[in-house]
């Protein structure tokens, strides 16, 4: 037996005045079939009263304590870069800034450059302190940073005040450890160190000519400490694969070494992304036994207040739903559909407001819900389940789990 985790990022909606939500509303007849020959719940994938980001959602949902193994947006954005991070590795995400000659602000984004990746060669492979730094551009203005040596910790404060006008601050200790401390002064070392090599670098140099902002500055935060994960696969005793189209994801899915399938076509039509991202998971079904699938669309749409768009995207879903579901055995493979926290069309962010899901497939205690969403699925067998109580549920059903006790 197979398993799927399919997450629509963002899926959950509070009623609008007319007390419908975007997935309520929107004309969806595979869910609904699933939700009808499947079992349903709501499902909150962190805990009760707490609205997750993707990364610590994303956590839970593939069956891990998200209040133990995540330690900042650092390491995982670093790990995503493609940073062949370490246990005890100090992590942050980057920003390219540009700074006047007192370190003051002037653009958090260093005027949105595009091409970073001359400017990641000065920074990268320094020694500070006997601190080893490793630095990589994600894609313009951002970058991850990270500090490799003894004695290092993540409670110091950061390098980002957040809004221009203002000088870098400087980091400081969060305690009285040595380590904080050791850590600050290093970090402080390598945004002087930066500055200075930045700031003279060919490549500013031209972008001054051209009256473009030059990339003088980084500004780190989200500082985390690398956690030590046990990989997904030795956990659970299966072979665990991710798809998904977001940064954020492939670096969990990489901490928790789960094997990143990278999507063809990315950049195509909505549709035609879909299509490949449906084939790519039947593709991954052959080989892996647990696949996670990540559609982003509606958690864009909802961050925008889009309403319209936000159900169009959750009845394309369906469709490419409708296609899998009909390339697949319902005696093989179990589907399971969620989202990973409520993005509010009201309030264009997370919530803490609970999920739909559904887990489809052979032999699961069917119960009386016929449609998938907000008002018909707490009704069902599942009832009120956490994020990191799906996995487990998956290997049972699956016949991998073990029993407790005698
Ligand atoms: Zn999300
Ligand atoms: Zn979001």
């Amino acid at each position: 037996m197979k398993a799927v985790v399919f997450i629509i990022d963002g899926l959950g909606d509070r009623p609008n005045k007319q007390g419908n939500t975007p997935l309520k509303d929107a004309h969806t007849p595979t869910m609904d079939k699933m939700a009808k020959e499947g079992i349903c719940g709501i499902m909150s994938a962190v805990d009760i009263g707490v609205g997750p980001g993707s990364d610590t959602a994303h956590l839970a949902l593939l069956g891990y304590n998200p209040y133990t193994t995540y330690t900042g947006r650092g390491p995982f954005e670093a790990c995503g870069v493609g940073v062949d991070v370490k246990t005890g590795d100090i992590a942050f995400r980057c920003n390219f800034a540009t700074v006047d000659d007192n370190l003051t602000i002037i653009d958090r984004r260093a005027g949105r450059i595009k091409n970073t990746e001359e400017l990641e060669q000065v920074l990268d492979g320094l020694k500070v302190d006997g601190v080893e730094v490793i630095f990589k551009q994600s894609g313009g203005y951002r970058a991850a940073l990270v500090l490799r040596g003894d004695n290092l910790s993540d409670k110091i404060t950061e390098g980002d005040p957040h809004k221009e006008g203002v000088p870098i601050p400087e980091i400081k200790p969060l305690d009285n450890s040595e380590e904080a401390k050791r850590t600050a002064t290093i970090l402080n070392k390598v945004i002087k160190i930066a500055y200075d090599k930045l700031n003279s670098h060919p490549v500013n140099e031209e972008r001054r000519k051209n009256g473009e902002l030059p990339a003088n500055a980084i500004l780190p935060r989200g500082v985390g400490m690398v956690p030590n994960i046990q990989p997904f696969n030795e956990k659970n005793d299966i072979k665990g694969a991710c798809i998904a189209g977001t940064g954020l994801i492939k670096g969990i899915a990489k901490m928790v070494q789960l094997d990143y399938i990278d999507v063809e076509g990315a950049t195509g039509t909505p549709t035609t992304n879909l299509k490949n991202k449906a084939d790519a998971l039947l593709n991954a079904l052959n080989t892996y036994d647990f696949v996670l699938i990540n559609v982003k669309g509606a958690d864009e749409a909802s961050h925008d207040g889009n309403y319209e768009l936000k159900k169009e995207f959750i009845e394309k879903i369906d469709e490419m739903l409708k296609y899998i579901l009909e390339n697949i055995d319902k005696n093989e493979v179990y589907i399971t559909l969620t989202g990973d926290h409520s993005t509010p069309i009201e309030k264009k962010d997370h919530s803490a407001d609970p999920i739909p899901i559904v887990i489809w497939g052979k032999s699961v205690r069917t119960d009386d819900v016929e449609t998938f969403n907000e008002f018909s699925t707490y009704k069902g067998g599942l009832c009120w389940i956490k994020g990191e109580n799906i996995v487990p549920i998956l290997l049972d059903l699956m016949g991998k789990s073990h029993k407790y006790g005698a």
